[in-house]
C-alpha cells in the first residue's frame, strides 16, 4: 500500500519519547491526532471518532513507556483493542428458531446496496448448513428485481416465491409464509424494495410487511462504499423499522470500511456478515479484529 501506515506514523510521533518514563497528556494528544486522521480517512463518522479518541486517551495517558514495546505500538494496541470492543468483540450469527419452526428474515436497505444479491447469498449459506430456505420477492416496483432474485435463487438451488407486481408486499409475505409452512421450508427470506433514498412510504411498507409476516430478524444491508451515509441510513432504518443485524457489502472495494465502526457505534446493532464480491459465494463472517486492522491500515 502506498500510504504510510498508522503504526509508522505513530512511531514518528513517539520517536523522541524513549526514556521519558510515562506518557503525558501532550504525548498522547499528538498520537491521537494521527489516530483521528486515520479514522476520518477511513470514513468513520466524525462524532464516533471524537468519542472514540477521548476514550482511548483516557486509557493511554499515564501508561508506562516500556522499553520492549515502543509507545507508538502501545497506542496502536490500545486503539485496536478499543475498536474491537466497540465492534462487538465476537462474531454474531443470524438468530434462527429451531428447525421445526419457521424463521422469517426480512432484508431491508436502499436500492443498490446489495439486498437481492445478499438474500441469495444467505439462502445458500443456510442451505449448506442444512436449513430449508425459501426466498420471496416482495419488491413489486422493479420487475428486474424479481427476475434477479429468481436467477440467483436458481443458482443457489433455492426456491423463489413470487406473485408478480400486482399484490401488496405484506400480502406476498403472508402468502410466502403459508407456502413455506406447506412445503416444509424453515427459513423464509423476504427481499423487500429499496429506494434510492430513505422515504416515509418505504418505511411504512416495511413495517407493514414486518407485522404481516411475523418477522423474527430484520437485516439491514448497507453499502460500505457509502461511508458516512451508511450511518444515517442505519440510524433511520433502526428508528423506523427496527434492525436486528447489519450486513456490510462491497468490502472488496477500496474502502477502508469505517462504516462498520460507525454503524455499530451509532445503532449498537451487530454486523453479521460482510459482502466481498458479486459472486454468490462472496459472503464472509464479520471479524471485529480483522476489521479494526483494516480500518487502521
Ligand atoms: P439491491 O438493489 O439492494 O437489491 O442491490 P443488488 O443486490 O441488486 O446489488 C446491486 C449491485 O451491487 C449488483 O451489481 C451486485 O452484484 C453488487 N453487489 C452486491 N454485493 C456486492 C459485494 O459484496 N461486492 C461487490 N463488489 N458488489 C456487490
Amino acid at each position: 500500500m502506498a500510504f504510510e501506515s498508522l503504526a509508522d506514523k505513530l512511531q514518528n510521533v513517539f520517536r523522541n519519547l524513549r526514556g521519558k518514563g510515562r506518557l503525558t497528556e501532550a504525548d498522547v494528544k499528538a498520537a491521537l491526532k494521527e489516530v483521528k486522521m486515520a479514522l476520518l480517512e477511513a470514513d468513520v463518522n466524525f462524532k464516533v471518532v471524537k468519542q472514540f479518541v477521548s476514550s482511548v486517551q483516557e486509557r493511554a495517558v499515564g501508561q508506562d513507556v516500556l522499553n520492549s514495546l515502543t509507545p507508538g505500538q502501545m497506542v496502536v494496541k490500545i486503539v485496536n483493542e478499543e475498536m474491537v470492543k466497540l465492534m462487538g468483540s465476537e462474531t454474531t450469527e443470524i438468530a434462527l428458531k429451531p428447525a421445526g419452526e419457521l424463521t422469517v428474515l426480512m432484508m431491508v436497505g436502499l436500492q443498490g446496496a446489495g439486498k437481492t444479491t445478499t438474500a441469495a447469498k444467505i439462502a445458500g449459506k443456510l442451505k449448506a448448513a442444512g436449513r430449508k430456505p425459501l426466498l420471496a420477492a416482495c419488491d413489486i416496483y422493479r420487475p428486474a428485481a424479481i427476475k434477479q432474485l429468481q436467477v440467483n435463487g436458481e443458482k443457489q438451488g433455492v426456491e423463489v416465491f413470487s406473485m408478480g407486481e400486482n399484490h401488496k408486499p405484506a400480502d406476498i409475505a403472508k402468502a410466502a409464509m403459508a407456502h413455506a409452512r406447506k412445503n416444509g421450508q424453515n427459513v423464509l427470506i423476504l427481499d423487500t424494495a429499496g429506494r434510492l433514498q430513505i422515504d416515509e412510504a418505504m418505511m411504512d411498507e416495511l413495517v407493514e410487511v414486518r407485522e404481516a409476516a411475523e418477522v423474527s430478524q430484520t437485516i439491514l444491508v448497507v453499502d460500505a462504499m457509502t461511508g458516512q451515509e451508511a450511518v444515517n441510513v442505519s440510524r433511520t432504518f433502526d428508528e423506523k423499522v427496527g434492525v436486528d443485524g447489519v450486513i456490510l457489502t462491497k468490502l472488496d472495494g477500496d474502502t477502508r470500511g469505517g462504516a462498520a465502526l460507525s454503524i455499530r457505534a451509532v445503532t449498537g446493532k451487530p454486523i453479521l456478515y460482510v459482502g466481498m464480491g458479486e459472486k454468490l459465494s462472496d459472503l464472509e463472517q464479520f471479524y471485529p479484529d480483522r476489521m479494526a486492522s483494516r480500518i487502521l491500515g
